[in-house]
């Protein structure tokens, strides 16, 4: 039997990263993956295809709406292959799936390919092409999350369906009805709106996006209703039925009046859940909470002491770089190091155009909490650089303590705020002050320009350019 220091149940970002942090500190490593690829959820029919179908749709978008007033003439129609759109995804994921093959072979880390399950508390047999028992001196899950669904739903996978079928349909919805309005709804809604599909996104909250700022949800939905998706907000989906090539969904809107809405496929995208199908977590002493997720304490410690929990998994936002930066943790917690992560510092992000992203608390939470703050916000409309590019939709609000002037959050929508937030992640780290920021130099012109004026907005509604 081989034995390791350290086993990897799953090869998602946290499982992956973990693996290699390990090796690096000098840890005999094992990662243990039940599909043929590695990668998990992100890499294989998560965050990168989506990204992937976002992107060839946005180009789409831009031939079809854009490039003419651009001056750019294109004789003809401009067509969708869609067989062509889902292999060149396809392409990418199978790239980025074997660049994570290459790192494991690069930092000696043993792959396992099987369903990975407990025997006891330092012994797990993995289930593949043959069984093998491997003997670990400690072990991280880190076996992700499922798409969830709601009771009354059969996903059957060819018309109601969930991300991971969305993500290589055969043709284009003529209707694609969506339940649930988040990032998944958002993302995946609008890869589609921009194909041709109707978009109908049934939301349960009474705004999009609910767990974000609300200045973000309002100005999103702005944004996709002018792009004619449908937005029904405040629903209560009570039906999902299958005719044929049909999909009627049923729902009682805020007057509580049944409403219905017929399409040719729905996603369902209400959340995802916890993973540890057939891990038999409990022979090795390890509990899950009330919600599934395996339980653990402030060092990722499962309630067996050998044994740590990451990622999507365990509690707190469902995030690829949550996960990794809790496999960094963990690695080094084994190793004896006492790493930190500022859970209040993860960046949330959503990929649609415009993107939304943010980072630190919401004038909604703030207001909760009864912190006396301040609010700086600046329209993209107000750049240079928005026009040039006719980026035009979104703002940057940064708020901040009323007294210290201490950046509490900072919440963005606009052209490349997914790559924007990282400097509001960076001044919060370094607990930065509104005025801290609006006294450093951004490049003219760019996007980043609107961050500078919403913080001088904050410091004393001093904005320049507006
Ligand atoms: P996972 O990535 O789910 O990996 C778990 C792995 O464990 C899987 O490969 C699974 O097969 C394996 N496994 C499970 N049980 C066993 C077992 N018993 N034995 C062996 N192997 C097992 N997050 C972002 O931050 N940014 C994004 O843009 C983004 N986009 C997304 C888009 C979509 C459509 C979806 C569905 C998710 C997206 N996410 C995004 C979320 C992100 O994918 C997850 O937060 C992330 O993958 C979690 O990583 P993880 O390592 O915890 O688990
Ligand atoms: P989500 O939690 O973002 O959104 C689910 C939405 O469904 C919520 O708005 C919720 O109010 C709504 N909802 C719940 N029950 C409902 C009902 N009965 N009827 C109507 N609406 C209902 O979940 P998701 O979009 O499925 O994504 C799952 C996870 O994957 C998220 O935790 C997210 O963090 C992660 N993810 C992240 C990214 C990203 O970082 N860009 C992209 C995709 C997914």
């Amino acid at each position: 039997m081989k034995s390791f220091d350290v086993a990897v149940i799953g090869s998602g970002p946290g499982g992956y990263v973990a693996a290699i942090r390990c090796a690096q500190l000098g840890m005999k490593t094992a990662i243990i993956e039940k599909y043929n690829t590695l990668g998990g959820t992100c890499l294989n029919v998560g965050c990168i295809p989506s990204k992937a179908l976002l992107d060839s749709s946005h180009h789409y978008e831009d031939a079809i709406k854009h490039f003419e007033e651009h001056g750019i003439e294109i004789p003809g129609d401009v067509k969708v292959n869609l067989e062509k759109m889902i292999a060149r995804k396809q392409a990418v994921v199978d790239q980025t799936t074997g660049g994570i093959d290459f790192l494991m072979k690069k930092n000696n880390i043993e792959v396992f390919h099987g369903m990975g399950s407990f025997k006891d508390d330092t012994h797990i047999t993995v289930s593949g092409e043959e069984t093998v028992e491997i003997e670990a001196k400690k072990t991280i899950i880190a076996t992700g999350s499922k798409p969830s669904t709601l009771p009354f739903i059969e996903i059957d996978k060819e018309r109601i369906i969930t991300s991971t079928e969305a993500l290589k349909l055969k043709e284009i919805p003529k209707h694609l009805i969506i339940i649930g309005g988040g990032v998944i709804g958002l993302e995946l809604g609008q890869v589609y709106r921009r194909l041709g599909s109707e978009v109908t996104v049934i939301e349960y909250m009474d705004r999009i996006i609910p767990t974000m700022d609300g200045g973000l949800s309002k100005e999103l939905n702005k944004v996709f209703k002018k792009a004619k998706f449908s937005m029904q907000v405040s629903h209560k989906v009570k039906s999902v039925e299958r005719k044929g090539d049909e999909v009627i969904v049923k729902a009682d809107n805020k007057k509580g009046e049944e409403v219905g809405f017929k399409g040719d496929y729905c996603l369902v995208s209400v959340g995802r859940r916890p993973y540890t199908d057939g891990l038999n977590a409990e022979a090795a002493g390890v509990k899950l909470d009330d919600r599934g997720r395996v339980e653990v304490n402030g060092h990722l410690q499962t309630s067996a002491s050998n044994i740590y929990a990451i990622g999507d998994v365990v509690k707190g936002a469902m995030l690829a770089h949550k996960a990794e930066e809790e496999g960094v943790f963990v690695a080094e917690t084994m190793a004896g190091q006492k790493p930190h992560i500022d859970y209040n510092l993860i960046p949330g992000v959503v990929y649609t155009w415009p993107e939304v992203a943010a980072v630190g608390k919401t004038e909604e939470e703030l207001k909760e909490a009864g912190v006396d703050y301040k609010s700086g916000q600046f329209p993209m409309r107000a750049l240079g650089r928005a026009r040039a590019s006719m980026d035009i939709d979104g703002f940057v609000k940064i708020l901040a303590d009323k007294t210290t002037d201490e950046i509490l959050g900072v919440h963005m929508i606009g052209a490349r705020a997914a790559d924007m937030i990282a400097e509001a992640v960076v001044a919060m780290e370094y607990r930065a002050s509104a005025e801290d920021i609006s006294r450093m130099s951004h490049a003219h012109p760019t996007f980043t320009e609107a961050i500078k004026e919403a913080a001088l907005a904050a410091t004393d509604d001093r904005a320049l350019h507006i």
